[in-house]
């Protein structure tokens, strides 16, 4: 079963009155927002990367849900269930890589668990921020413009790379080391009426948007600052793992951001003169 078929049919039933209908990045409650995010090795990253950067992306690509919710971080829980004889030496490198985030985003670690099991490296983040006024996936209207912070398709092209066995370049750094947007994200609460990252792809991430805002979206290829032109677009806007925020605004300038098109009363995705399914990365596909 797709994980949104699941989410939608079993869980949006049963979930609590602060998740939003899980419908966002963050759940919110007294001013703190709160996401978990998993990574599993050979799912997320390679089970032989370097544990000094997986113990940062697992920080960092929680920190952008946060970002994305207009959230300074807090703290974080850290759940680990590690492959049975898992070396010290990992351990420590990776509790380097945690110190080192800690430090670089003000982050505090105050909890977790740690297991061993017969099975694959899995990493459970669950991040706190702090949001006086979040943000949500809600609140988009015709005629916002859409805004994306940065360049889309790094996740794809690093791990394109990736498999191609190239260890490092650009798009592998950035692939694996992301950097949570924010500064940016903490104005999001005064210019934004709603915002995602786009870890699932900027197409399917829009997607979202528009479906919990109820309205549709037209964006314009020759706008979207793709990571590399020679490329192809379709693979650089549905491939994941890009971390930079996506955003609807009233406003028709956003510094450092590039107005991709605009928000649609009619519902569904134009691209240029063609309609275009919300694809992206989803976990349960076959
Ligand atoms: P994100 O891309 O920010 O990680 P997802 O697309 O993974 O968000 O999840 C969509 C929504 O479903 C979120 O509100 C998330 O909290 C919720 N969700 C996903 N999996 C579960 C789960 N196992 N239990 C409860 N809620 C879940
Ligand atoms: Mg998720």
């Amino acid at each position: 079963m797709r994980e949104f078929d699941f989410i939608n049919k079993y869980l949006r039933p049963i979930a609590g009155g602060n998740s939003h209908n899980l419908g966002d990045d963050c759940a919110f409650f007294n001013g703190y927002c709160i996401t978990k995010d998993v990574l599993v090795a050979d799912v997320h990253f390679f089970k032989n990367d370097a544990p000094f950067n997986l113990a940062r992306k697992s920080l960092r690509v929680n920190l952008s849900d946060l970002a994305s919710s207009g959230a300074k971080p807090f703290g974080f829980m850290l759940g680990l269930a590690l492959p049975n004889g898992t070396d010290e030496s990992w351990l420590a490198e990776f509790a380097k890589g945690l110190a080192s985030d800690i430090k670089e985003y003000n982050f505090q670690l105050l909890g977790g668990d740690t297991v061993y099991h017969d099975g694959a490296l899995t990493i459970s983040v669950t991040a706190i921020g702090v949001a006086q006024q979040p943000v949500t996936r809600k609140g988009a209207m015709p005629g916002d413009n859409i805004f994306v912070s940065g360049a889309v398709g790094n996740g794809f092209l690093g791990l394109r790379d990736k498999k191609n066995g190239i260890a490092s370049g650009r798009y592998v750094k950035k692939y694996e080391l992301p950097e949570p947007r924010l500064e940016l994200g903490l104005k999001l609460p005064e210019i934004a009426t709603a915002a995602i990252d786009i870890s699932d792809g900027l197409l399917a991430d829009l997607g979202h948007i528009c479906k919990e805002s109820n309205v549709g979206a037209h964006i314009y290829s020759d706008l979207i600052p793709l990571a590399d032109k020679s490329a192809g677009l379709m693979e650089l806007i549905t491939g994941g793992d890009d971390y930079e925020l996506l955003f609807t605004s009233r406003l028709e300038k956003v510094e450092a951001c590039h107005n991709i098109g605009k928000i649609t009363a009619h519902a569904g995705l134009r691209l240029d003169d063609a309609e275009v399914e919300a694809k992206g990365y989803e976990h349960g596909k076959r």
